[in-house]
């Protein structure tokens, strides 16, 4: 099954670090869904082949934090110039209520679709659209949804079991969850659907929406106790803005960080979204228990949260993977845009840094505090990392063929020195030669095979209106 032979790329990149970031290929050839060798290959006899002359290849990206649901939520108008604590009841609380079946099926697909076509392969959807009594199986719409376009997707199962007070007052407050039947649906979703195995196709993860306001205290660890006697990882947001260190303080006198701690939230089976205000105790303390992050620089950026130090974390031990977040704070959520952005602002950050040297400054600027090969690294084997798919994310012999393969055809790639860099460097989104999950084809000619583009998207136009119809925003 799934043999294949990819010729004569231009440019390999791998995921891997140092001298192994690159590979001068030009070949890969594909047995049995996994990478079977790297070189100069003649092909078989009878074997499929990709001509990959004038593309860049590079790892399928690992989307590590999600919310699927806010793919209708672009662009709303009353949260676009909110910090986070304004935003999230003016945009995500105040329509999560809103979403039936066929709104929320029509999210996950936009939003799948957007990563598909950027080259991902992997998503984690950080899926907190919960309340008792729900008329429809969201897990299930999304499972189907993946799995309809080819993708691996693990469920990070969030939802509150108490109401925070900005969603208190919102006129369609979903009601939290009881913890039994919080930790219940769990169960019943790991039976259902987790797979450990090494190329997995779903996973289930343990996620509370936020580790500070989603649950007590007491309730947190328990859910960490139980994620470990399932066997699944755990995820949750943090430290986003400095909001969390004032929350943590106030409500439990220390650090967010040495709250997770004190609640066994801390471990290399636990990754965190955003960690943008953090203390340098508390980079240590993440580092120490190789705790992970999902970085997502441009919803930080677009809620004017601030830049996470990825160079103090991967220094300290942390495990760096790169995340979307929800379309409703981020409205290119695409790996390639994320990437491009994660590369600008990790040197733009560092440089903000620097001081005159009769000031004391050491340095000039922060062109060194990211390559492209670090950001793609931080966005595939990190990922796969952090998600614990060790066979993902690395382009290697014996890893699985999950294979992104971008054709360089528009102006903006042309006059390039170094092929390789393109699709993070450049901005924008290079079009797909082809993408392979496990060696089967799920983008060809950057089209998704039974998909109409136009259809989806006078769906989209109908179901924003629909939405803001039901949330009360229009008559
Ligand atoms: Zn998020």
């Amino acid at each position: 099954m799934n043999n294949l032979l990819i010729r004569n790329a231009s440019a390999i990149l791998t995921g891997r670090r140092g001298a192994a970031a690159r590979h001068p290929g030009p070949d890969i050839r594909v047995q049995g869904g996994r990478i079977a060798a790297i070189g100069h290959l003649q092909p078989l006899v009878g074997e499929a082949q990709i001509d990959a002359r004038d593309c860049v290849i590079y790892p399928a990206w690992v989307n590590t934090h999600h919310h699927l649901f806010q793919s209708l939520l672009k662009g709303e108008p009353q949260g676009l110039n909110q910090n986070l604590t304004a935003w999230l009841a003016a945009t995500p609380y105040r329509f999560r209520g809103a979403f039936d079946e066929q709104s929320f099926r029509l999210a996950a697909r936009i939003g799948l679709v957007e990563l598909l076509r950027s080259g991902c392969a992997t998503v984690a959807d950080h899926h907190y659209l919960y309340y008792p009594g729900m008329p429809f199986d969201s897990a299930q719409i999304l499972f189907e949804e993946a799995e309809s376009l080819g993708m691996r997707f693990v469920l990070c199962r969030g939802g509150a079991t108490q109401t925070r007070q900005l969603e208190a007052e919102l006129p369609q407050a979903l009601r939290p969850e009881k913890l039994d039947d919080y930790l219940a649906d769990v169960e019943r979703l790991v039976a259902r659907y987790h797979d450990p195995a090494a190329d997995a196709m779903r996973r289930i993860v343990m996620a509370p929406t936020t580790a500070l306001h989603s649950t007590s205290p007491a309730e947190l660890r328990e859910t960490a106790r139980v994620a470990r006697q399932l066997g699944i990882r755990l995820h949750s947001h943090l430290s986003e803005t400095v909001d969390y260190l004032d929350a943590a303080r106030a409500k439990f006198g220390m650090t967010p960080v040495q709250f997770c701690a004190e609640h066994d939230w801390l471990g290399p089976d636990v990754w965190f979204a955003h960690l943008v205000k953090l203390l340098p105790e508390e980079v240590r303390q993440l580092g120490d228990t190789r705790t992970g992050i999902a970085h997502c620089p441009q919803s930080n950026g677009r809620l004017g949260s601030g830049i996470a130090d990825l160079c103090a974390l991967e220094a300290a031990g942390v495990p760096v993977s790169i995340g979307v977040d929800g379309a409703a704070s981020n409205e290119a959520a695409d790996m390639q845009s994320e990437a491009h952005a994660a590369w600008l602002l990790q040197r733009a950050r560092k440089g903000q840094l620097a001081e005159p040297r009769y000031a004391g400054g050491q340095f000039e600027g922060g062109a060194d505090a990211a390559t492209i090969e670090d950001v793609l690294r931080w966005g595939t084997a990190g990922g796969a990392q952090v998600l614990g798919f060790e066979a993902l994310g690395t382009l290697a012999v014996g890893q699985l063929a999950d294979i992104a393969i971008y054709r360089l055809d528009d102006p903006r790639y042309f006059g390039l020195h170094d092929m390789a860099i393109g699709p993070i460097a450049c901005g924008g989104r290079a079009s797909l030669k082809a993408l392979l999950v496990a060696g089967r084809a799920v983008v060809e000619d950057d089209r998704v095979p039974g998909l109409d583009m136009g259809e989806l998207g006078r769906q989209a136009s109908a179901a924003v209106i629909a939405l803001q119809q039901r949330a009360g925003v229009r008559r």
